[in-house]
């Protein structure tokens, strides 16, 4: 038998064929919604685009290579990706979550889920000792994000899968800061992993898209059925953009890191900086985790000032030439965005404080531009 390929082999290889009718090594676009059957039921199974498209299976069969996993299913958005596991649950059922979250997926647990009657609990979770003793018969699912947004806390996640195996709930690892070029949360234990395409993954901020990662035959039929049956699917030119994305997802990845590192290391020694939030620094909470969990530690830096003056928080963001203030991460350019008025505005300011995000916090996601470039911006904006 061959040897399995290596990371960087897959990103390029892993469920990618030369197309059997014309030999085009590129994935091609199936723009099409329908396909000819020569007699009804039978046909080489694609029937409807919402269901299966070519384009779209590359890309799965990519993403569960890359995560791991047996099965992979895209969504038009992270978001929808998150939706459907909620769809897997039935009211009455409680889902603990980690109180540092994505903005969007805490909005979607409270604003819309839990009028259906599903409950959630936010905790601070770092291991199994902070999630056991909320577990009541009603728990059915675990949902964390590690590193988390904004504050790159980190989450072990060996530590929660094995309380979470030993009572039969899933677990769920939201791997969009990460991406599976730092870790692979299935190897680890975990049950689903998501991730928002539209970040590192896709690389480019030109396209939007989710994916789930399973390995379990019966919650990918479970899943794979929402998908459809919901119909949050995501174009075929837009799986196609992902794909061609993820060819270049280590070579990325490795620069991200690189940069951050070097740019969380001047924050720390600058003089007018405060609390530098970055896995790789000593003293960041959890770093002795991070760097036992993933290969390296991210593109992500959040900063305070020393003074903690939101005004000059706010000079600083918008004298950035480089770093371009704007939502959103993971992309070959630098952006800053202001968690309290943008990612985080939808969690409620006494919510977010009592979690540690402040409002004069800065988050940057460093992009792939020469790093004087970097450190020159950040200097003059900082003063
Ligand atoms: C952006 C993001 C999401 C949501 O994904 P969309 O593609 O914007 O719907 C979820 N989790 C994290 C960590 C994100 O950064």
């Amino acid at each position: 038998m061959a040897k399995p390929m290596k990371f960087a082999t897959k990103l390029i290889h892993a469920g990618i064929h030369p197309d059997p009718s014309t030999g085009a090594v590129m994935t091609p676009i199936f723009q099409t919604s329908t396909y000819a059957q020569t007699s009804p039921g039978v046909h080489k199974g694609y029937e409807y685009s919402r269901t299966h498209n070519p384009t779209r299976t590359v890309l799965q069969d990519n993403l569960a290579a890359l995560e791991e996993g047996k099965f992979a299913m895209c969504f038009a958005t992270g978001l929808a990706a998150t939706d459907a596991v909620m769809k897997i649950l039935k009211p009455g059922d409680e889902v603990l979550a980690s109180s540092d979250l994505y903005g969007g997926t805490y909005r979607l647990f409270t604003k819309i889920f839990e009028d259906f009657g599903i409950k959630f609990k936010f905790l601070k979770i770092q291991n199994a000792a902070d999630v056991e003793p909320h577990l009541t018969a009603a728990t059915k699912l675990v949902w964390v994000e590690t590193p988390t947004n904004p504050l790159l806390r980190i989450v072990d996640i060996a530590s929660v899968s094995a309380l979470t195996k030993e009572k039969g709930i899933l677990l769920a690892v939201d791997n969009t800061f990460a991406t599976p070029f730092l870790q692979n949360p299935l190897t680890m234990g975990a049950d689903i992993v998501m991730h928002s395409l539209t970040k590192y993954m896709a690389g480019h901020s030109d396209v939007v898209m989710g994916a789930l990662v399973v390995k379990d035959e019966i919650l990918h039929q479970k899943l794979a059925f929402i998908q459809n049956a919901s119909g949050a699917t995501p174009g075929p030119m837009d799986c196609f953009l992902v794909l061609r994305g993820l060819k270049t997802l280590h070579v990325r990845m490795e620069r991200h890191c690189q940069s951050a590192k070097e740019i969380a290391n001047w924050l720390y020694h600058h003089p007018k900086v405060g609390h530098v939030y970055y896995p790789g620094l000593e003293h960041h909470v959890g770093h002795a985790i991070a760097a036992s969990q993933m290969n390296d530690f991210g593109g992500m830096v959040s900063f305070t000032l020393k003074n903690d003056s939101l005004p000059e928080a706010i000079q600083v963001m918008e004298k950035l030439r480089v770093f371009t203030l704007a939502e959103s991460l993971g992309g070959v350019e630098s952006l800053c965005t202001h968690p309290a008025s943008m990612t985080h505005g939808s969690i409620p300011k006494e919510e977010r404080e009592k979690n540690g995000l402040k409002d004069t916090l800065i988050r940057l996601s460093v992009g792939l531009e020469d790093i004087e470039d970097l450190k020159e911006d950040l200097a003059q904006a900082i003063g």
